[in-house]
């Protein structure tokens, strides 16, 4: 789907498909230096990921393999608890393996701080982090990310895997959600 269908659900633009990719490429290449010889396991954050790996697994010119995990917030709330419920768990053992988190956004980094020590306490041999978003004012843990896509502001945002209510994840580019859609 392009921004040209939902246009008036969105106040501005944020990231266009075509930035999307240049930065892809831009991180694929980073990786393939700190992975060369070593090929990381990827594993994705069901289902706002999917895209994001999608995209950047191909970009990469090395050997990777994919996993996925599907994690719940504990609570109704809106608001990210941190304590974190696994749904689909890994199929993989990773028990000295380098597994690099592939992630859509991070806002107050708590899922992926407990997401982190989780895979660390399988034996692990590295866990790092890539983010396409970054969501630095809401920062509430510091955690810390190796490869970050774009810094965001704080608004709420949707496409490219990222969704409201299970919509806009095929949207092509990124965009802020317009405060008529969910007031
Ligand atoms: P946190 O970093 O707060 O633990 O949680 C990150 C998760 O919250 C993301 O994986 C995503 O599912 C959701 N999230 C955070 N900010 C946004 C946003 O702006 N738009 C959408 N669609 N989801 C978000």
């Amino acid at each position: 789907m392009d921004v040209d269908e939902i246009r008036s659900d969105l106040t501005e633009v944020l990231i266009t498909e075509d930035e999307i990719h240049a930065k892809l490429a831009e991180l694929a290449r980073r990786v393939e230096t700190d992975y060369a010889g070593n090929p990381p396991l990827l594993v994705g954050v069901l289902k706002g990921a999917v895209m994001v790996m999608a995209d950047f697994a191909r970009e990469l010119k090395m050997h990777v393999e994919m996993d996925w995990m599907a994690v719940s917030s504990y609570g109704a709330s809106t608001e990210s608890s941190g304590v974190v419920r696994i749904l689909k768990d890994l199929d993989t053992e990773i028990a000295g393996r380098d597994v690099l988190i592939v992630e859509d956004i991070i806002d107050s980094g708590l899922t992926l701080t407990w997401l982190r020590a989780n895979l660390e306490s399988r034996g692990a041999a590295s866990v790092k982090i890539l983010a396409l978003l970054r969501k630095p004012e809401a920062a509430k843990v510091e955690v810390d990310v190796e490869y970050v896509g774009f810094e965001i502001p704080p608004a709420f945002v949707v496409g490219y895997g990222l969704d409201y209510a299970e919509k806009y994840r095929n949207l092509r580019a990124i965009g802020v959600l317009a405060p008529h859609v969910y007031q």
